[in-house]
């Protein structure tokens, strides 16, 4: 899949935009633990090209984005992209769709009973926002180092940790990690932090306007409430 990913790329332009954003990290100087890259994918055109890299991009977002992350790497590498970018880690790649297939099932609907939105893939859910908190910062990227002297991972980046899509901030920054090859306690190398924006807006489905505009649904009982959602 990941020659396919190289062709979408290229095609979609997306590996001149991935070029262009490497170029102003280069050009930066500026050493982070991760570095962000947001690639536009189109679900239709990458299904017409390989369905089965359009299925998985739709219904497996986060391992869809590994494979572009490895791809990345090969790039960064081969035409030396990003000096100060050493391991494949340290790649975060956000896959934003330009729309989804319009059908029910990508349709993300709170009152549908049974809930069945335990899979982590894309859903289109539209509403009105009816509070909004201000922009705070969250932990996008933490680099970690081996307190064990003797230990290859005290140095390098090699324990890093990145948020990905609906986890929580402390899967990302914690002080109980520890190393992989001695199970040495690991700790936060701050210098290298990246924050990114955050916002918590409360929002309502649109279906619930018809309630507000005192149209009856033929439901003598009905119950609005709102649905948080984390913008990042
Ligand atoms: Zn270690």
């Amino acid at each position: 899949m990941r020659e396919i990913v190289l062709i979408y790329l290229d095609r979609s332009g997306g590996l001149q935009k991935f070029v262009l954003d490497c170029k102003k990290y280069n050009d930066s100087k500026q050493s982070y633990a991760v570095y962000r890259f947001i690639v536009s994918v189109n679900p239709s055109d990458i299904a017409e090209l390989d369905a089965t890299l359009g299925n998985y991009i739709l219904h497996n977002p986060i391992q869809a984005a590994q494979i572009f992350q490895s791809v990345c790497f090969v790039a960064v590498k081969t035409l030396s992209l990003v000096e100060q970018l050493q391991t494949e880690a340290q790649i975060n790649i956000l896959l934003k769709p330009t729309h989804l297939p319009p059908l029910p099932s990508y349709i993300l609907d709170l009152s549908a009973f049974p809930f069945n939105y335990t899979s982590q893939r894309f859903y289109e859910a539209e509403g009105v926002v009816i509070t909004m908190a201000t922009v705070t910062k969250y932990t996008q990227g933490a680099r970690f180092l081996c307190t064990g002297e003797t230990c290859p991972f005290s140095e390098g980046f090699r324990h890093i940790r990145v948020h990905v899509p609906g986890a929580t901030e402390s899967a990302t920054v914690r002080n109980d990690f520890v190393c992989s090859l001695c199970s040495s306690p690991l700790q936060e190398d701050m210098k290298f932090r990246v924050l990114g924006d955050k916002q918590i807006v409360e929002m309502i489905d649109k279906k619930a306007l018809n309630a507000l505009k005192g149209y009856s649904n033929n439901k003598s009982h009905f119950r609005i409430q709102t649905f948080t959602v984390f913008l990042r």
